[in-house]
C-alpha cells in the first residue's frame, strides 16, 4: 500500500560519515533516516585501518599545513566520545590501543624528528628512549629512532556498532534500483519521503547520483585506489607507521583479531598505494621487501596473505595524489553531498552539516516498512582469498 512519510532528514550511505552524522542528529532529537544499499559501515569506513590521526604522519611529509593542524584536534575529540563524554557516547567501542609509534630507520631525519613534532604538535608526541623499547620490537632488529604518537586506533566493526546500535530503527536497508527522486521528494518503490534536506554520504556513488539529478555543477571528486595487504597470524601486535624517505610512510601497520581470535597485520601507507588490479604476488613480494627492511629478523615465510583492491573517494584536491584537508559538502539546495576525507574527520563533517539545517520538528516517524540494515563484516574475515605464502 502506498505511504507517505516525513523525515527532517534523510542520509544515504551507512559508512562512517552517515552513521555518525545520523548518531548526532538522533541524539539532538532530530528526526532522521539513514539508508543503505549494503551494510551498515560497509565502504571504505569498515576497511579502513580505524586510525585517529593526529596529523604527525602529514607533518613529517613536510606538509606542515592545514591539513595537519586541522585533523590535530580529532583525537582528544574522538577520547572524549570513546570514554562516553563527548557529544556521542562510543564507550562500547573496542579501543585497540591508545597510541602508535613512527619507526625512524637510523640515518634518516635524524634531529628534524625532535624539530618537527615539537613545532607541530608540541607535547603530543616524544621520542621513546632505547630503554623503553617494546620487547618484540628490539626481537624485529629494527635500528633507528622510535617515536610515541597521541593517536588511537579503533577496531572499526565496534564502533560501526556503538554508532548504530541505539538507533538501529531509522537505519533501514533499500535496492536503489526502487529509489527515484522527482526533484522534492523521495520514493522507495510505493513509498514516498519528504525531507528538509537529502545528504548523500554514498562515497563512490555520490558524484553518480548529483551528475544523475543535475547536481553536479562545479562538482570534483578524487578516487584514490589502494590495495591493502593483510598476513597472519602476525608476529605481534604492531601499530606503527614506517617512515621513509617519501612524503608517505613506506608502510602504515594496525594490528586485528579475525574472527577465529588469530592477529592479522593489515597494511596500509606506500606499500599499498598502487593500482587496485595489480598482482596479488607482486604486492606480497614488494610488501614483505619492505618489511623485511626496518624488521630484518622476523621470519614471515609461513604467514598467509591476503590484499584488498579498494578506492577512497573524496573532493577534488588542488595537489596531485594528496587528500582535501577537510571535509567536503558540495550542496546543491536541500541535496548535500558529503565526504569526510577521512574516517577522523567526520566529526568535523557533521558540524558542517549542522551550521546549514534547521532546528528537529517535533514529529517522530516509524521506519518499520523498511528492512533493517545488516552489519558489514571485517574485511579479513572474508576467507576466500588467504593464501599460504609458504607454499608459493
Ligand atoms: C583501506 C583504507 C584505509 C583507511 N584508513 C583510514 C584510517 O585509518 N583513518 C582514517 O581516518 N581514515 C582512513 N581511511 C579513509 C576513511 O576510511 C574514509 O574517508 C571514510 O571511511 C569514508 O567514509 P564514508 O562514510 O564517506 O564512505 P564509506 O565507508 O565508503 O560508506 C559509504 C556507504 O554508502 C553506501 N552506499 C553507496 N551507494 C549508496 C546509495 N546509492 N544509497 C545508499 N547507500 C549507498 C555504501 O554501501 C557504503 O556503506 C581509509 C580508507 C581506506 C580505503
Amino acid at each position: 500500500m502506498a505511504s507517505h512519510h516525513h523525515a527532517d532528514i534523510v542520509i544515504l550511505g551507512a559508512g562512517i560519515a552517515g552513521l555518525w552524522l545520523h548518531a548526532r542528529l538522533r541524539s539532538q532529537g532530530y528526526n532522521a533516516l539513514l539508508l543503505e544499499t549494503h551494510a551498515v559501515g560497509g565502504g571504505q569506513s569498515i576497511a579502513s585501518q580505524g586510525i585517529i590521526h593526529s596529523g604527525l604522519k602529514y607533518a613529517f611529509a613536510g606538509k606542515v599545513n592545514k591539513l595537519a593542524k586541522s585533523i590535530s584536534a580529532m583525537p582528544d575529540r574522538w577520547r572524549a566520545c570513546l570514554n562516553g563524554t563527548g557529544e556521542l557516547d562510543l564507550s562500547a567501542t573496542d579501543v585497540s590501543t591508545q597510541s602508535q609509534i613512527l619507526m625512524i630507520p637510523s640515518g634518516l631525519m635524524g634531529g628534524l624528528v625532535k624539530l618537527v613534532t615539537k613545532k607541530v604538535l608540541g607535547g603530543q608526541v616524544r621520542e621513546i628512549p632505547k630503554s623503553e623499547w617494546p620487547n618484540d620490537i628490539v626481537r624485529s632488529g629494527f635500528k633507528g629512532q622510535l617515536v610515541y604518537m597521541d593517536e588511537p586506533v579503533l577496531n572499526v566493526p565496534s564502533l560501526v556498532r556503538a554508532l548504530c546500535t541505539p538507533y538501529h530503527d531509522s537505519i533501514r536497508r533499500i535496492e536503489w534500483d526502487d529509489v527515484s527522486f522527482d526533484g522534492k521528494d523521495l520514493h522507495i518503490g510505493k513509498h514516498t519521503i519528504t525531507a528538509d534536506h537529502f545528504i548523500f554520504t554514498a562515497a563512490g556513488n555520490n558524484h553518480a547520483i548529483a551528475t544523475s539529478l543535475g547536481h553536479d555543477t562545479g562538482l570534483k571528486t578524487q578516487a584514490r585506489p589502494l590495495r591493502m595487504g593483510m598476513l597472519r597470524p602476525a608476529p605481534f601486535a604492531l601499530y606503527a607507521h614506517l617512515v621513509g624517505q617519501s612524503d608517505k610512510p613506506v608502510a602504515t601497520i594496525t594490528t586485528h583479531k579475525d574472527k577465529d581470535g588469530t592477529l592479522v597485520w593489515y597494511l596500509g601507507g606506500g606499500v599499498a598505494e598502487r593500482a587496485k588490479e595489480s598482482d596479488p604476488l607482486e604486492v606480497y613480494k614488494s610488501t614483505i621487501k619492505g618489511l623485511t627492511k626496518y624488521l630484518p629478523k622476523l621470519d614471515l615465510s609461513n604467514v598467509q596473505w591476503n590484499s584488498l583492491p579498494i578506492d577512497r573517494f573524496e573532493g577534488k584536491s588542488d595537489k596531485e595524489g594528496w587528500m582535501p584537508d577537510t571535509p567536503v559538502i558540495h550542496s546543491h539546495g536541500t541535496y548535500h553531498y558529503c565526504w569526510p576525507t577521512k574516517l577522523t574527520f567526520s566529526p568535523l563533517l557533521a558540524d558542517k552539516v549542522f551550521a546549514f539545517i534547521g532546528k528537529p520538528s517535533s514529529k517522530q516517524a516509524n521506519w518499520n516498512f523498511l528492512e533493517k540494515a545488516p552489519y558489514a563484516s571485517a574485511v579479513w574475515d572474508k576467507d576466500d582469498d588467504w593464501t599460504n605464502t609458504a607454499a608459493g
